[in-house]
């Protein structure tokens, strides 16, 4: 048996989570939290009977245990309630599903703790990279990348060890603006930025697809999980998600990683591997390999990519400003207070206004975090 546990079941990867769980017996769901969605966490919970199950609010957790009163189920909640979920003594894996910097103490427990991680949460090693991959290394856990252009890196590493890689190529669908000008992007809607062309995903990282924030973030993601300089690490598009990243080695071959678009796959790879199990779903149609295409980002009008590079070669504290006020941002957007290229205008002042923190602990980012909140809420 295979005992996972999961903080944010009730979103995208999440639920896709239980979905791999529900199609592969020897997997126990034995600890689930969310944030906010007390229905849908009370129906997993009758589903897949877990030990515990964790929700944000206290009095969230009252109704959740009165609903689920006649099962043998704990209720735990809040930011404790978070790292009980991650440390949990019978889980051997945790899915970090959940979304936001409120993933990294709960990450960081869980791997003090001994846990594997089958790590989605992406801003967990934008931040905290520094601190997570030496602690990693130390207690000899696994980091799992879900990510599906990180999984495709991974999986074209495999059997690789020892042998020097010249190049990640990651690659990006371009979101829905592609092909935009700036001009255009200065009245596109809310609705507009959440439709994107191939992957059904959380509102927070389409909005970071379409302002290419995310692939920012994944470069910087993949800096740390793979140990290669920023400099080595080359964004293209390829608008059908059809590759979904690649290697390039020493020798001048490329490895690359290709299938259909479902994050189930990254998904039950990590919780598998080194193993490659069934997975139901649509199988490559290889004559739409004609029709590929392959262009390079424009970074002029998509700003997300540049901001990450400047931020990651800044170093310290910078990354987690260009998280921190991007997080920010997306949720101004979201809640219509600010225009789609606000989201740059504040990413920007922030990475401008900070003072950087060499290495910095994790109280450091997490007071770095408080410091972007408070400098927007000042300003805008
Ligand atoms: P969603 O918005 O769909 O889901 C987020 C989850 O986090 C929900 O279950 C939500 O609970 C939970 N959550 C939020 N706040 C809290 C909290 N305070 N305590 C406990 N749970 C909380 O996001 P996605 O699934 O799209 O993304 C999750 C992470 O995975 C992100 O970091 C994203 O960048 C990354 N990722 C996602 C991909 C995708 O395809 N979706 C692909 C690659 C990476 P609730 O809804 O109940 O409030």
């Amino acid at each position: 048996m295979k005992n996972i546990a999961i903080i944010g079941s009730t979103g995208s990867i999440g639920t896709q989570t239980l979905d791999i769980a529900r199609a592969n017996k020897d997997i126990r769901v034995v600890a689930l939290a969310a944030g906010n969605n007390i229905e849908l966490l009370e129906k997993q919970a009758k589903e897949f009977r877990p030990d515990i199950v964790g929700i944000w609010s206290e009095d969230k957790a009252k109704q959740l245990s009165e609903a689920l009163s006649n099962f043998d189920i704990r209720i735990v909640w809040g930011m404790e309630g978070l790292i009980e979920i991650a440390r949990y003594a019978k889980s051997d894996i945790l899915v970090t599903a959940i979304v936001g910097m409120i993933g990294i103490k709960p990450t960081v427990e869980a791997i003090k703790a001994g846990k594997d991680i089958a790590l989605a949460n992406k801003e967990t090693l934008v931040t905290a990279g520094h601190i997570i991959m030496p602690l990693a290394k130390e207690k000899g856990v696994k980091i799992l990348p879900v990510d599906s252009e990180h999984s495709a890196i991974f999986q074209c590493l495999h059997g690789e060890t020892g042998n020097k890689i010249s190049r990640l190529l990651i690659t990006a669908s371009g979101g829905p603006f592609r092909g935009k000008d700036r001009k255009f992007l200065e009245t596109v809607t809310l609705e507009d930025a959440l439709k994107h062309p191939n992957w059904s995903m959380g509102k927070k990282i389409t909005i970071d697809s379409a302002t290419l924030v995310n692939k920012g973030l994944e470069v910087i993601e993949a800096k740390w999980l793979f140990d290669i300089e920023p400099s080595n690490i080359e964004v293209v598009v390829q608008p059908q998600s059809i590759i979904h990243s690649m290697v390039e080695f020493e020798d001048g071959s490329i490895k690359a990683q290709l299938g259909t678009p479902d994050m189930k796959l990254p998904i039950q790879y990590a919780l598998y591997y080194p193993e490659r199990r069934y997975l139901a779903g649509d199988r490559m149609d290889f004559t739409a390999l004609s029709g590929i295409i392959i262009d390079k980002p424009d970074r002029e009008t998509f700003k997300g990519l540049d901001f990450a590079y400047k931020s990651i070669s800044i170093g310290g504290s910078m990354p987690t400003v260009f998280n921190a006020a991007n997080e920010k941002a997306v949720a101004m957007f979201l809640a219509k207070d600010i225009e789609f290229l606000q989201i740059y205008d504040i990413i920007d002042d922030c990475i401008k206004a900070h003072e950087v923190i060499e290495n910095p602990t994790l109280e450091q980012i997490f007071e770095t975090e408080q410091w972007v909140y408070d400098y927007i809420r000042s300003k805008y």
